[in-house]
């Protein structure tokens, strides 16, 4: 390294060099952040799927996307805490891992059903284990799911004793776009019922289009609609 690198290197990096978490031991700059939640770790009752293989795919395909050096050779002049790329995984629909306002959120989730063949003994454990009173039950024994306010967190099957309400389908929830600051924003919702396949391939191409993208305005098109199109286009020829 010449001394102009150096120096260079030394601008770059001198935001970053005041926050632990950004520059590792050696000086090379951390550029993205993988947050998961601690269902695991204190055996969270709401846990549908631990949040923290899936975290530790996503870093693994970042890091052999080589992300860290090359966002740091992309950005030109000083890089800023804004500007790295944040990840968030969680083990159900409640979220702590903060996914709604990361670039990349992953919400773990299960999808409920109600099934006519299976009779309703109206023991109302369902109503109880249903925070957002999605459920409605009929004096003749009819299950109805409002699936506009259900948040799929597959409690109610897990307490219905008769098979009533089901298990539908499992997978995750993708949102893209999110970020706090001066302008906050909830992200936008790319797909549901997602693969990890799915997870890593949508990474991988959002990756490669930060990569590619132009200036210091990174993540702007995360929520663009030509964007998504074209990424759930991608992931429907994914397993
Ligand atoms: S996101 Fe869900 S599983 Fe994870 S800690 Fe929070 S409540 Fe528990
Ligand atoms: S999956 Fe969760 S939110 Fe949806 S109806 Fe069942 S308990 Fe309510
Ligand atoms: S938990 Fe099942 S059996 Fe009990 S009221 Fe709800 S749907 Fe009916």
């Amino acid at each position: 390294m010449n001394p102009s690198q150096t120096i260079q290197q030394e601008d770059k990096l001198s935001v970053l060099r005041k926050y632990e978490k950004y520059v590792t031991k050696d000086g090379k700059a951390i550029l993205f952040s993988t947050k998961s939640c601690r269902g695991e770790e204190v055996s969270c009752p709401f846990l549908l799927k631990a949040p923290r293989p899936l975290a530790r795919e996503i870093k693994g395909k970042l890091d052999e996307l080589s992300f860290n050096p090359r966002l740091y050779d992309k950005i030109p002049g000083r890089i800023l805490p804004h500007m790295t790329f944040k990840t968030a995984v969680a083990g159900c629909p409640n979220s702590c891992s903060t996914p709604q306002i990361k670039d990349f959120g992953v919400i773990a989730q299960e999808s409920v059903v109600v099934d006519p063949s299976c009779e309703c003994t109206l023991c109302r454990k369902c109503l109880k284990a249903c925070r957002d009173a999605a459920i409605t039950l009929k004096e003749d024994k009819t299950v109805i799911i409002d699936q506009e306010k259900c948040m799929k967190c597959g409690l109610c099957a897990r307490v219905c004793p008769t098979g009533s309400i089901k298990l539908d389908k499992k997978g995750y929830s993708i949102v893209l776009g999110g970020k706090i600051g001066r302008h906050p924003r909830f992200a936008v919702q790319l797909m549901e019922h997602a693969t990890e396949e799915q997870v890593l391939k949508a990474l991988e191409i959002c990756a490669e289009r930060i990569l590619a993208g132009k200036g210091r305005n990174l993540y702007e098109f995360l929520i663009r609609k030509p964007f998504l199109e074209e990424l759930r286009k991608a992931l429907k020829e994914v397993a």
